[in-house]
Formats: C-alpha cells, sequence, structure tokens
C-alpha cells in the first residue's frame, strides 16, 4: 500500500517537498492555513521577492523543475553600492557567469504549488493545524471558513508551517525539544521603487542594489515587471532607527538626506511608508527535528533565520534534497530521521552564524574600500589556486558546501586575509606575485 505523508504548510518548502515525496509514491497531503494564494490579490509590502542561488537550485534540479523557475527570475551577477552622493561601486558575485537570481515569492510559491499539485499531491487551503500527535504521526486542522475540526493520519507528519510552527511548538512542549527565539535589533520595512515608462527599469536589473549605511541599509531586487521591491533595514530604537520615523517630514527627510538618489526612485515613498507594515527579524534554533519515525522539521520550522545572505529559502529547499538522499540511504524512517537531525542541525546553526555575519558585511563593509580590496585579493588568490581557495560568498551561493564548513573555512580565511591586510602598503603591493606568495605561506 502507498504511503501517507501529511505536510502542514503549503508554502515554499512545504511545496517544493511535495514534489520530492509524490516522486517517492507517497501519498501526499498538503493542509494550508491560508487561502489558495492564486485566487488572492497580492497587495504592495508583502511582494517580498527572494534571492535564489546554487543550493535553491539544485534542489529543484533533483525533481526537475528549474527550467520552469527559471522563466521568472532574473539573474543579478553583481551588487551595486549606491552612496550618499549617488555613487556606484560594483562588486561581482563570483565568475562573470555566476549570479544568484532574484524571484518573487508569491510567484514561485504560485509555481510550486500548480506542479505540487499537477504531480499528484492533494491542497487543502484553509486548515489550520490546532494540534497533533507526534508520535502517531497524527494532526488536527481546524477549518478558517466553517471551523470544523478533523484528524488527519499519516505514516509521516511534516512540519513545513514556517517561523511559528505549530509542529515544532507541540515537539518542545510535549517532549521537551531545545528552542531559542532571538528577535534582533533591526526592523524592515518594503519599499516599491516602479518601473518607468513604457516599464523601462530605473536601475541595472541584473545586479542586487545596496545603499550601505553602516547601521543600516536599503537593498533593492528587480521584479519581472520593472520594478523594484526594496527593503530599509534599521535599528528599532535609537539614532536613525523606526521610532523615529513617524511623520511625512521625518520619513522625507531621513530619505532625502541618507538615500537621495533613491527617494528620487519613488514618488509615493510616505503613502508607501504608511502603508507598508514594518516587521521584526529573528533567528530561531531548535533540537532535535524529529519524533521517532513519525514526525520531522523542515525549512523555517526548523531554522527561521535572518535573510541577509538570501539563504532562508534556499537552506529550506537544501533540506529537501538532503532528506531525499537519506531517504536513499535508510528504510527504517526512524533511522533516516534519527541521520536527518544529526547531519542537518549543524547546518542550521551555520546558516544562522552566516546570516548574522553578512547582516555587518552588507551594511557596513560593503561600503569599506578595505573590504573591497580585501575581496578582490581573494579573488585573485582563488583564481590562480582555485583548489586551494573558495571565497566565503561563492562557498555559500555557488556551491552546495554544507553551510557548517563553509562557515569553518571562512573564518579560517578571515583570520588569513587580516594578516594581509595589515601588511604595509597593501593597497599598493596587493597585486604582486609577494603577497600571492604570503597568502600561499600562511595557508
Ligand atoms: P513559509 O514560507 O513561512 O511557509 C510556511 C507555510 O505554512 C505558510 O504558507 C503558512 O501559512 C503555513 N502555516 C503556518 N502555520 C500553519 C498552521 N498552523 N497550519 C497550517 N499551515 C500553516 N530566503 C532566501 O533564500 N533568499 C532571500 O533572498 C530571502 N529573503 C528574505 C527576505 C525577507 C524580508 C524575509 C522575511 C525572508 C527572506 N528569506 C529569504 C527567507 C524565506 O522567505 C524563508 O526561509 C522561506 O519562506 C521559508 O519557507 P517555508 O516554506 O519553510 O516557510
Amino acid at each position: 500500500m502507498k504511503k501517507n505523508v501529511t505536510i502542514v504548510g503549503a508554502g515554499l518548502v512545504g511545496s517544493l517537498l511535495s514534489l520530492y515525496m509524490t516522486k517517492r509514491g507517497y501519498s501526499v497531503n498538503i493542509f494550508e492555513r491560508r487561502k489558495d494564494l492564486r485566487s488572492e490579490v497580492i497587495t504592495a509590502g508583502k511582494s517580498i521577492n527572494l534571492a535564489l542561488s546554487e543550493r535553491g537550485w539544485s534542489s529543484l534540479r533533483r525533481v526537475g523543475v528549474d527550467d520552469e523557475v527559471k522563466k521568472i527570475a532574473i539573474p543579478m551577477y553583481k551588487r551595486i553600492m549606491h552612496d550618499i552622493d549617488g555613487n556606484l561601486t560594483e562588486q561581482p558575485y563570483g565568475k562573470p557567469d555566476q549570479a544568484i537570481y532574484s524571484v518573487s515569492r508569491v510567484e514561485l510559491n504560485i509555481l510550486l504549488m500548480k506542479l505540487a499539485e499537477e504531480r499528484g499531491a492533494k491542497l487543502h487551503f484553509n486548515e489550520k493545524c490546532t494540534d497533533a500527535n507526534l508520535e502517531e504521526g497524527r494532526a488536527v486542522f481546524q477549518n478558517t471558513s466553517n471551523n470544523i475540526r478533523k484528524t488527519v493520519s499519516s505514516d509521516l507528519l511534516i512540519g513545513a508551517d514556517g517561523a511559528f510552527s505549530a509542529i515544532r511548538k507541540k515537539m518542545i512542549s510535549q517532549f521537551d525539544h531545545k528552542y531559542e527565539y532571538n528577535e534582533i535589533d533591526h526592523d524592515y520595512k518594503e519599499l516599491l521603487i516602479p518601473a518607468g515608462d513604457n516599464g523601462d527599469y530605473l536601475l541595472d536589473k541584473n545586479a542586487l542594489h545596496i545603499w550601505p549605511r553602516g547601521e543600516f541599509m536599503v537593498i533593492a531586487l528587480a521584479n519581472l515587471d520593472g520594478s523594484f521591491t526594496c527593503t530599509l533595514f534599521a535599528p528599532k530604537k535609537g539614532k536613525n532607527s523606526f521610532e523615529n520615523l513617524n511623520t511625512e517630514s521625518d520619513v522625507e527627510e531621513y530619505f532625502n538626506t541618507i538615500f537621495p538618489d533613491f527617494a528620487a526612485l519613488v514618488p509615493d515613498l510616505y503613502s508607501q511608508w504608511s502603508s507598508n507594515p514594518t516587521s521584526t527579524l529573528a533567528i530561531i534554533r531548535t533540537f532535535p527535528w524529529h519524533v521517532g519515525g513519525s514526525s520531522v522539521l523542515i525549512g523555517d520550522s526548523a531554522h527561521a533565520t535572518v535573510p541577509f545572505y538570501g539563504q532562508g529559502m534556499n537552506a529550506g529547499f537544501e533540506d529537501c534534497r538532503v532528506f531525499d538522499d537519506l531517504l536513499n540511504e535508510y528504510d527504517d524512517m526512524q533511522e533516516c530521521l534519527k541521520n536527518y537531525t544529526k547531519t542537518r542541525k549543524p547546518d542550521g546553526d551555520g546558516l544562522q552564524d552566516l546570516s548574522l555575519h553578512n547582516f555587518i558585511v552588507m551594511r557596513d563593509k560593503t561600503a569599506d574600500p578595505k573590504f573591497l580590496l580585501q575581496k578582490k585579493i581573494e579573488s585573485k588568490f582563488a583564481n590562480l589556486f582555485p583548489e586551494k581557495w573558495i571565497p566565503l560568498y561563492t562557498m555559500v551561493s555557488f556551491t552546495t558546501i554544507p553551510y557548517s564548513k563553509a562557515w569553518e573555512i571562512g573564518m579560517r580565511q578571515e583570520n588569513l586575509m587580516k594578516n594581509i591586510m595589515n601588511m604595509p602598503d597593501i593597497e599598493k603591493t596587493w597585486n604582486s606575485d609577494e603577497i600571492m606568495q604570503k597568502m600561499h605561506d600562511l595557508l
């Protein structure tokens, strides 16, 4: 008989996971709290677009849906930094053909749900998981339209229900699983740069734009319709923080003085400001990620993170691929889930370390000429000795080297580079053989 899988949450990860599970011959039911996204009009301020990179692509490729996703994705080959006077600096993400991709969260979710249905998964909307028996793989759902409750039994219950997961909550309360929720001191708000006349892009669409300002920043990623979804990340309190941005004149003065070239592209800035929500950001750690051979967490429910490396979704997609590898390896589900927690938890932690680290890189270091020089030196060394050095950004975004390993190697490289950057006259000597030799010796 076909084995039954219940997935809680038809978000990005739950929808993709269903493709893996139907491919293996499981009978898959997905229960989603929200109404069907395909019937909703998406309002501004909830139109997040995401950077999709190699870990995500390789997971999409395994189930043969990468070509479909490519049709809604825009390659970004570089960062473009905007300084306070509107001067631009560029930094390629990798080799000339290497790009991360801007994709609308909603469009991607809709596509993955459509593919899930086409490949045999059954989707049930307006069904909120309110309780579960994790040892038995049973979940209780309450319909949000008519309040009818039902209990669904399955061989495997999967919590793909995001940062505020009901399945994780049950694991913590009933099985005493470890749990940490750490909200960071920064909030975010989305703003939109509209398309120009005839749907033209007002900025280079093949780049991720950053306005780095030390403690805070704005970023912009292109949409297919010529607009850019932008996000301000700023402290909750203190100087240049959200708490001081209340009136129209506060907001206009802030943007006109700190982000003048950005402000010039957004004619209805204050109207967007007041209608779009300000949202919090947090890191979630939990352990273990499973109960016996019957229940397991995947995606944000296991490791929700801050968005600064653009890896939350990519990590969730990678969970699906790693889980698939383990299903190939173990016939016994209990062994499989045990090994999934064991292999994946250190990478969940690595993801958190990397994401927090990259916030400082993006908001602060990308405006620092010494940092840009360091990256140039690393890139030259990596080209000369590709087997000895893969830059951290490349490891995270263009390979599937486990996050924990990438973090460990990256921190070793960072220490070595401190020595190099402290060498006298490095600004003049950086391109010399001597510097390359010194790096080689230090390795
Ligand atoms: P979710 O997308 O949260 O989906 C969970 C689903 O479960 C939802 O549909 C929800 O309605 C449903 N659900 C919740 N509770 C219940 C319940 N009780 N019963 C039934 N259903 C339920 N990641 C990247 O890789 N690249 C980026 O560039 C990037 N940028 C980001 C920018 C911002 C501002 C933010 C906030 C996040 C960003 N992320 C990025 C992270 C990414 O959005 C998440 O990692 C990803 O959405 C996680 O997918 P998920 O399916 O695990 O969870």
